[in-house]
């Protein structure tokens, strides 16, 4: 008889999308001639730069002749990929980053789940409530207990900044720009983060999937700007949201060298051992096409083509929020970040509130309880429509709350 893995019999079903999707196919379908704007998708909805688009035709066209093809590529990354974003994301900011501290993935959801092969089941993990639901749920399917994983709350009472975790976690994920708050941590804020990893022996997870929305000069795009990162955090990128490779799929993950864990003699391992050991057995590497077309996005051309893609969704950002906060909601997020963090008005609850939306005003939000139990109350909108859907989703709530 197969026994299962029943820590997957342990997770929360995971309904949030499928049942906005189920609301929204019963409203349309009950009101056929409503236009229904979705601003809860967290999809792109920009192509790819032309950068990338004529550095993957090439790629493709070097696949069709023998004496160019390429078969399996190292596990790690390309070499020409991997320099270009020690190049471009690290040194030029002035940030000590080596090209084989990188590791390159098909995104940095597979790399985020796919993280916690390398810790052992007992270690202890904090998380943010609101968070990406990815984080959890890769921990209970590794058999972590749920009583292991302490839930640090980001609400408007801490300015949605985690207070220090009471449990002394070996492992501490952040991400910010915050999916789904859209709130940052200032470099102050994230060095004392750092510090108290450092002190406590933790390790932070940092997901940057979000880096390239940021434009204020005191916000930090890497974790590795904070003195003393490079002992205690793994970062994790991807290009879905810098550059449109949602469909594509690639993405990179950061080992420094001078991240250690310990063995159960207590003696010290390089994380980065560990991930290449992981990275070489169960990953086979990004295909070469894709490679090419990430590659192109560090070229003069390509930078400013896809700062041209991000500066148009921070636009739809910006209307957004001026527009809400105009009908009297309380906003967060929305200026170094494609998301923004809604209070529903009245104390609605988040479904409440996203039937609301739905009924009145033909707007699909996604509800912040679905990220959490501190998400109640709130909703997430995203930046990533089209401008004009997005122009006509702001009148629309405006109106409706007038
Ligand atoms: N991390 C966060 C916080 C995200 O919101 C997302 C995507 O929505 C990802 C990681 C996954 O990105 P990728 O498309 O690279 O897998």
């Amino acid at each position: 008889m197969l026994t299962i893995n029943d820590n997957f019999l342990r997770l929360a079903p995971s309904y949030l999308f499928s049942d906005i999707a189920r609301k929204v196919a019963d409203y349309r379908g009950a009101n056929p001639d409503a236009q229904v704007i979705s601003m809860g998708i967290g999809d792109v909805s920009r192509p790819l730069c032309d950068a990338s688009v004529d550095a993957m035709l090439k790629a493709v066209e070097e696949m069709r002749h023998a004496h160019t093809f390429h078969g399996y590529g190292p596990e790690q990354g390309y070499a020409f990929l991997r320099q270009a974003i020690a190049d471009n994301d690290y040194t030029a900011r002035g940030i000590d980053i080596n090209a084989d501290e990188i590791f390159i993935s098909d995104g940095a959801k597979s790399d985020t789940g796919n993280i916690v092969d390398i810790f052992a089941a007992t270690t202890k993990v904090a998380l943010t409530d609101p968070v990406y639901p990815v984080y959890f749920d890769s921990n209970i399917m590794a058999g972590r207990s749920r009583s292991s994983i302490e839930f640090m709350p980001v609400n408007e009472a801490n300015g949605f900044i985690p207070d220090m975790p009471l449990s002394e976690p070996d492992i501490i994920y952040l991400c910010y720009p915050n999916n789904p708050t859209g709130t940052v941590l200032t470099r102050h804020q994230l060095a004392a983060w750092v510090d108290y990893a450092l002190e406590h022996k933790s390790l932070i997870l940092f997901d940057a999937a979000y880096e390239a929305y940021i434009t204020s000069s005191d916000i930090p795009r890497s974790i590795y700007e904070i003195p003393g990162a490079r002992k205690c955090a793994i970062e994790f990128r991807s290009f879905s949201k810098t550059a449109g490779f949602t469909g594509l799929r690639c993405g990179f993950t950061v080992v420094p060298h001078d991240v250690v864990g310990y063995d159960h003699h207590g003696d010290k391992v390089q994380l980065h051992s560990l991930w290449l050991r992981r990275q070489t057995t169960k990953f086979n590497g990004a295909s070469y096409p894709v490679q090419r077309a990430a590659e192109a996005i560090y070229t003069p051309e390509g930078k400013q083509q896809i700062r041209q893609t991000i500066h148009y969704y921070l636009e739809n950002a910006a209307t957004l929020r001026l527009s809400l906060i105009d009908s009297g909601l309380t906003v967060y997020g929305g200026t170094d970040s494609p998301y923004l963090w809604v209070k529903t008005p009245k104390g609605l609850s988040s479904w409440d509130f996203f039937e609301l939306l739905l009924h009145q005003a033909d707007v699909v939000v996604t509800p912040g309880v679905g990220f959490g139990n501190a998400g109640e109350g709130y909703v997430r909108l995203t930046a990533f429509a089209s401008h004009e859907n997005t122009a006509i989703a702001a009148r629309r709530i405006t109106d409706l709350l007038k």
